[in-house]
């Protein structure tokens, strides 16, 4: 299987959720088990010899990717979820995203200070998710290994906003 193959799977869906996005849609990527297994297998490799501890994934997209590959990494999962999710103490960071504002919170108690993390989502537009997911990683006081995406949108740039924190690794680019 070649990363064309995985690009070819995920679906563009014009005009979601308002006119002007072309959402890519990876639902039609993860249900075939094939590509679902290669996609984690893929991560799995570029960061197999990393010392990372946890595997923190973004409300909701990044959680099928972060769950399965801190399994096979053998490392704990960390959620970082939209606003009044969380039910014990939580950090909350505001963020921008290609199509709105929002919030994400961590459980204050989740990561030790000094711990590696990698930080999982499905897409990288601008970077600001995973920016103020870094920002909540960094205010507990977390080394952030890298972050991982399936796909990037170049033209955004947001691998820029994000390498001051960390490595980008993303399997596809648009
Ligand atoms: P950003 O914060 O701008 O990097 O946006 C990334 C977040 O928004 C990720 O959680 C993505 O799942 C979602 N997202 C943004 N743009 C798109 C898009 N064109 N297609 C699918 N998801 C998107």
């Amino acid at each position: 299987m070649s990363i064309e193959d995985i690009k070819n799977s995920i679906r563009n869906v014009p005009d979601f959720p308002k006119k002007g996005i072309q959402f890519k849609d990876i639902t039609t990527a993860i249900k075939n088990p094939k590509i679902y297994r290669e996609i984690i297998d893929l991560m799995a490799q570029e960061f197999g010899k990393k010392k990372i501890d946890y595997v923190i994934g973004i409300e909701a997209r990044g959680f099928i990717l972060a769950a399965a590959l801190a399994y096979k990494l053998g490392c704990g999962f960390v959620p970082v979820r939209k606003a009044n999710k969380l039910p014990a103490q939580v950090l909350t960071q505001k963020y921008a995203l290609e199509y709105g504002t929002d919030s994400l919170e961590i459980h204050a108690d989740s990561l030790e200070k000094g711990a590696n993390v990698l930080i999982v989502d499905d897409l990288l537009a601008t970077g600001g998710t995973a920016l103020a997911t870094a920002k909540l990683v960094k205010q507990l006081e977390a080394n952030i290994a890298a972050f991982a995406f399936i796909i990037e949108l170049k033209d955004l740039n947001g691998a820029a906003t994000l390498e001051p924190y960390g490595k980008v690794f993303s399997l596809i680019t648009w």
